[in-house]
Formats: structure tokens, C-alpha cells, sequence
């Protein structure tokens, strides 16, 4: 009988620390699947770290055939890293799981029951608390998933994480969106298919530190949501309609202030508000689609999602 193989995808930026502890721990999970007739195979992804990450993956490579890397030539992102992993998969199944053990691999074999039987293509997790998280960040990223609720198509569900253990033909639906700015977050609800969510308790990072500021997560939410959604440049012309009305009254309020009580026109004051708040809605909505534009370009150029250095 062939053996179904496991691809595990874990993109790594400098995580010298918990790689090892990782290792340790997802072999122990793996040995028990082998009881199931199910092999496995890492696939290390090192997105451009300037630590260690790279020479470690290498050395447990030497001692472990299971194991294969690409090092990639700078810094792509986590987006880049997950799309470069499912690409180099080939298990019939495949989990995408981080480096720091937030991800606990001990969830594995419960993500593996419902898709293995069939019943579902993907398992998904998502943490039902944000403990240890700040409490700002908290609130931004429920703010976030109310947003993303109203104005995109899909339905994001909130604190899914990117551990996820999907079939090959989950797969082979993720690599088919070849798009430049990936956002998975939306990808994975917007191809379908069946999903079991697991829940569980957050976990915070033991080793290393995270590679996200509250700025980058800010500005990894707005690209979400222009990947997703082409309601701001729709809200920008309704906002431009809702203004020309509101000048037509203004306009006719004054035609009729002058002739019914010949009331003469005063005060510079309220002239200079009124031309510093349309020139704000101006450069606003140019701004939005300035936003569109910039992303329609990148596509455009049609550069890799990432380049490898090295890989086995
Ligand atoms: N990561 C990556 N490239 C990046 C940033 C992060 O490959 O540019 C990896 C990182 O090594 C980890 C995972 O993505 O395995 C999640 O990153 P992190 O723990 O910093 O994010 P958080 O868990 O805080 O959301
Ligand atoms: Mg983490």
C-alpha cells in the first residue's frame, strides 16, 4: 500500500531559537502518525533571516532525509515563504504551521481526522482568546474583522490563524491565485471548499520575539482589505455625490438669504472651511485610488513572489 505523506510548510525569519525545539517537538507528533501509516516531510522555509536560521535548517537536513529547505534570497515575507512551501509540497496533505510553537503541532493528528476521512478538505484553527496579546492590538484587530465583515465578500473568520492542514486539491486551489499581493487570509475563504475549525486557546511565543509592530500589522490589514474589496472607491464617489448635493442647498440657501432679506455675503472664515474640507475629500479619495493603482502595478510587473538562494 502506498504511504500518504504529511508536508509540513514552516516559513522561518529568524527563528534560531525555536527551530530546534520545534523540530523536537513536531517529530514526537510525527512518530505517532507513523503508527498510522502516514510519512512526513518538513519543508523549511527561510525567508531571508540574519541569524543562524538558514545554517541550522541545513545541519538538521544532514541527519534527517525527511527534511528540505529553500533559502530564500532576502526578506519576501510569511506570505511569500507559505506560497513557496506549497509549491515545493508534494504529501497529499499539508499543514502550514509557524516556527515558535504558537502553533501547537500536538493539534496535528486532531486536524488530521476530519480531512483524512474526507468529510472535510481543510482544518483550520482559530484562537478563541487573545491573552498576553496588547490590549490595543486586541482592539484594532476585532475592529479589523468587523470592517473587513462589512466591506469584502468574504467571510474572514476572526482569530483564524494560518495553521491550517489542507488536501492536495485545497492545494492546488490555493497555488491556482497567482496574484502578487497575497493576502490569506482572504484567499482561503474566498476558494471554498470545506472547512472544520478547531479551537483553541492562545498561546504565547516561549523563544524569539515577533516580526510584526503595530504599524505593520495596520498596513497588512489595509492591503487586506483592498485585495478583498473595491467598496472605498466606490464609498469615495458616493462621498463626492453626498457633497455636490449638500453645495446645491448650500448654494440656494444663499441665492434666497440675498434676495428675500438682501442679506449681503459675510465672513471669509466659513469660505476657507468649506474649500480646506473639499480639498481634504479630494486628496482622501485620489488617495484610495491612488492605493488601487499601486497594487494594479505591482501585478502588473508580474515580479516572483520571491527568489531562492539555495535549496535541496
Ligand atoms: N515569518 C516569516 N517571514 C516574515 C515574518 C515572519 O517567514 O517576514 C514567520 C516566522 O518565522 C514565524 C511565522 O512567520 O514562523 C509567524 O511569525 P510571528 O511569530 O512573528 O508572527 P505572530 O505569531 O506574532 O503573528
Ligand atoms: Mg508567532
Amino acid at each position: 500500500m502506498v504511504k500518504n505523506v504529511l508536508s509540513l510548510v514552516i516559513p522561518c525569519y529568524n527563528e534560531q531559537e525555536s527551530i530546534p525545539v520545534f523540530y523536537r517537538e513536531t517529530c514526537a507528533v510525527l512518530e505517532m502518525l507513523e503508527q498510522k501509516n502516514l510519512g512526513a516531510e518538513f519543508i523549511f522555509v527561510d525567508d531571508g533571516s540574519n541569524d543562524d536560521t538558514a545554517n541550522i535548517i541545513i545541519n538538521l537536513s544532514r541527519n534527517d532525509g525527511r527534511i528540505f529547505y529553500m533559502i530564500f534570497s532576502r526578506n519576501f515575507g510569511k506570505e511569500a515563504a507559505l506560497l513557496a512551501g506549497l509549491q515545493k509540497s508534494r504529501g497529499q496533505f499539508v499543514v502550514t504551521i509557524d516556527a515558535d510553537l504558537q502553533d501547537p503541532p500536538s493539534l496535528i493528528p486532531q486536524m488530521l481526522d476530519p480531512v483524512i476521512s474526507g468529510e472535510f478538505d481543510c482544518a483550520g484553527t482559530r484562537r478563541v482568546t487573545r491573552a498576553g496579546e496588547p490590549p490595543v492590538r486586541s482592539f484594532f484587530a476585532r475592529r479589523f474583522y468587523r470592517i473587513m465583515d462589512v466591506v469584502a465578500d468574504i467571510k474572514i473568520v476572526d482569530g483564524a490563524r494560518d495553521f491550517r492542514l489542507m488536501n492536495r486539491a485545497y492545494v492546488n486551489a490555493v497555488l491556482s491565485l497567482s496574484e502578487r499581493n497575497r493576502f490569506s487570509k482572504g484567499i482561503l475563504p474566498w476558494i471554498g471548499f470545506k472547512t472544520k475549525w478547531l479551537e483553541y486557546e492562545n498561546i504565547q511565543r516561549t523563544v524569539g520575539k515577533t516580526k510584526w509592530s503595530f504599524w505593520d500589522l495596520l498596513f497588512y490589514s489595509f492591503n487586506g482589505i483592498i485585495a478583498f474589496s473595491t467598496k472605498p472607491l466606490a464609498a469615495a464617489s458616493v462621498a463626492g455625490i453626498l457633497l455636490f448635493v449638500l453645495s446645491i442647498a448650500f448654494i440656494v440657501f444663499i441665492v434666497v438669504r440675498r434676495l428675500v432679506w438682501n442679506d449681503p455675503v459675510t465672513g471669509w472664515a466659513s469660505t476657507a472651511c468649506i474649500i480646506l474640507f473639499c480639498a481634504g475629500i479630494q486628496l482622501f479619495t485620489t488617495g484610495i485610488v491612488g492605493a488601487y493603482l499601486a497594487k494594479t502595478y505591482t501585478e502588473v510587473k508580474q515580479r516572483p513572489h520571491y527568489l531562492v538562494r539555495e535549496e535541496n
